[in-house]
């Protein structure tokens, strides 16, 4: 069977709002599906009451999926590169400018030096991971750490089972729960038909921190099992992932919150590093901070920075 992830991370993409995004999918030629969203949806108001049924609204403008998942987007992107180009597991610490331009140190692989760097990492995270020398000057950084990694606080808990039992009772596998654990479920099955459910967390990353995995696992599938019946309770398997936790993605700033960045055009960089350094990440997007096409756009913009840069230099 061809790869076929869950989507951790990111799952939707809405390529009719997102017109670089859909492109870049087709020129790469990645299958995509609609999220399933056929029959009712169910709403939990409060303890001790039956979920209300409800007719699922389809997204407008739907939202799509990739089929394997979202990392067939990156898996696809980095295929062409030669295989030494790509450092996996390798953090930078520490971004050092030269007379010739940075050089990047690296946990544990010693350091790379280049004339130009594109930093794909989000502004609030490299501020706190990455040391700069010299250093970033006071406005830089207070925007960067005021930037929210957007999603960055959040948790997603998923029950994969057999066949999705729920499509034969009319529901969509979509919910909404003011009670939680999780308080807005959907149909996570893939495109190959690898039944799923998902919800989002609706604890706050330090409630979450209170409990262990199993314990949230418990509490998520007792919410499933009153959703949509006893089977939702035994999953052939469950996946948690808590970006919140994640020392990659979110910082002590994004335990709470998860507001969405604004686009801003202001230069992110000060002068000791705007002619060599250049900020990729989705938050720095002009038209979509903080989602995947942000990162695209985003990515496209500094790619093109970096280029002309390079011609312009002897
Ligand atoms: C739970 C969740 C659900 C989401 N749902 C959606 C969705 O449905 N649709 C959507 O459009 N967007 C969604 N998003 C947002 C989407 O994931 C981001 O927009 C996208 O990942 C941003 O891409 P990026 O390349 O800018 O940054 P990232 O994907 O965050 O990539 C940054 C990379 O840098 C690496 N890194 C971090 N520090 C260092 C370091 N010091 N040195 C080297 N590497 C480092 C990280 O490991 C990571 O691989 C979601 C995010 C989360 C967390």
């Amino acid at each position: 069977m061809a790869k076929d992830d869950f989507d951790l991370g990111p799952s939707w993409i809405w390529p009719d709002i997102q017109p670089e995004l859909g492109a870049l999918i087709r020129a790469l030629q990645l299958p995509v599906f609609a999220q399933f969203s056929d029959g009712d949806m169910l709403f939990e108001h409060a303890t001790g009451q039956t979920p209300q049924r409800y007719p699922t609204m389809a997204a407008a403008p739907p939202s799509i999926r990739v089929a394997g998942g979202m990392s067939t987007i990156v898996s696809a992107l980095g295929k062409p590169l030669p295989a030494q180009c790509i450092l996996l597991d390798t953090p930078i610490t520490h971004i050092a400018s030269t007379k010739e331009g940075v050089d990047l140190v690296t946990d544990g692989r010693g350091s790379i030096s280049a004339r130009q760097a594109v930093l794909a990492v989000p502004p609030r995270l490299a501020q706190a991971l990455i040391h700069f020398s010299p250093a970033l000057d006071e406005a830089t950084v207070r925007r960067w750490r005021q930037t929210p990694t957007w999603m960055a606080p959040h948790a997603k808990f998923f029950a994969l089972y057999e066949r999705p039992f729920w499509r034969d009772a009319g529901l969509s596998g979509h919910a909404r729960s003011a009670m939680g654990p999780m308080t807005e479920i959907h149909d996570a099955t893939t495109a190959s038909g690898q039944a799923a459910l998902f919800g989002f967390l609706g604890l706050s990353a330090s409630q979450r921190r209170q409990f262990n995995s199993e314990t949230i696992a418990q509490a998520c599938l007792l919410q499933f099992a009153r959703l949509f019946g006893k089977d939702a309770a035994s999953p052939r398997a469950t996946l948690f992932k808590d970006w919140a936790a994640d020392p990659l993605t979110a910082t002590e700033l994004d335990q709470s919150g998860g507001e969405h960045p604004f686009p801003a055009s202001a230069p992110w960089l000060g002068e000791d590093w705007q002619d060599r350094l250049v900020l990729a990440a989705s938050e720095t997007s002009l038209t979509e901070p903080g989602y995947l096409a942000g990162a695209v756009e985003a990515g496209q913009r500094s790619a093109g920075t970096v280029i002309r840069r390079l011609e312009r230099a002897p």
